[in-house]
């Protein structure tokens, strides 16, 4: 059951001009359900252009991108909004959660925004922070949590509306090394209970190597570094 393939993606900025940079040259991935991919790069190899291709925040100058089995170029614009807020969930380094709500409430509010209704979104937020080791913080505004509760936080935020697949870019990078540890925990938790697929960049190798599947980015393609 493959929930993400892109295939021979081309991706470069400013073509034409003298500071045209070609960062993607011919880049092929599969991910399937409950498969954790791990992304290693050396820092500009273009981690972040292909996690933004492949969550559909940018489009690639040629190659084809295929979601939950939907064909990305074939979809209008609309629909491929519509498709990423209900099959992808992103984290980033830094959590963006919001300062005014608690944590419970960061993991409401998009479950609102997408239609479900009071009581679900409560009982799926409760869920999350369960899974990751927070229901005694969830009253607890961001400013009130440590770093990395409140990059769990952002994880349960991420799955709040049970995405098919995570995209994550370093979501430990700017944790201490055994803060980084217990974080990383919570987000394989997250990933095998809800079966997703993932692709999570990373500089640390030890994290990589937990994951199914190590790629590596280097001039602009692929590379399998580990196969299970
Ligand atoms: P990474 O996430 O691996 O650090 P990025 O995908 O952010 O790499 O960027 C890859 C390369 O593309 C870098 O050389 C960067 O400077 C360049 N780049 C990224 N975004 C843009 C942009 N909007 N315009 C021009 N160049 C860009
Ligand atoms: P830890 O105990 O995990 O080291 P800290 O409480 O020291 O965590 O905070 C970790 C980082 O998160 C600090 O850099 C802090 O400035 C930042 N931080 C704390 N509250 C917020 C917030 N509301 N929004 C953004 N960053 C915050």
């Amino acid at each position: 059951d493959i929930v993400l393939s892109l295939g021979d993606i081309c991706k470069s900025y400013n073509r034409g001009k003298p500071n045209a940079v070609e960062v993607l040259r011919g880049v092929d991935l599969s991910v399937q359900a409950g498969e954790l991919v791990a992304l290693v790069a050396p820092s500009g190899a273009g981690k972040s252009t292909l996690l933004h291709i492949a969550g559909l925040l940018d489009t690639a100058d040629t190659g084809t991108v295929t979601l939950a089995g939907e064909d990305i170029a074939k979809q209008s614009e609309r629909r491929r909004t519509a498709l990423r807020r209900r099959d992808v969930g992103f984290i980033y380094q830094f959590h963006h959660l919001l300062p005014e709500f608690s944590a419970a409430e960061n993991i409401v509010l998009p479950q609102l925004a997408n239609g479900v209704p009071d009581q679900g979104a409560g009982t799926r937020a409760a869920h999350l922070l369960d899974l990751v080791g927070l229901s005694h913080r969830s009253a607890h505004r961001p400013a009130e949590l440590s770093g990395g509760e409140q990059q769990r936080v952002a994880f349960c935020r991420a799955l709040a509306n049970d995405p098919k697949i995570l995209l994550a870019d370093e979501p430990t990078g700017n944790l201490d090394p055994s803060t980084s540890d217990q974080v990383f925990d919570a987000l394989m938790t997250l990933v095998r209970d809800g079966r997703l697929a993932g692709v999570i960049a990373t500089h640390n190798l030890e994290l990589a190597a937990r994951m199914d599947r190590i790629v590596r980015l280097e001039e602009g393609r692929l590379i399998e570094v580990t196969a299970p």
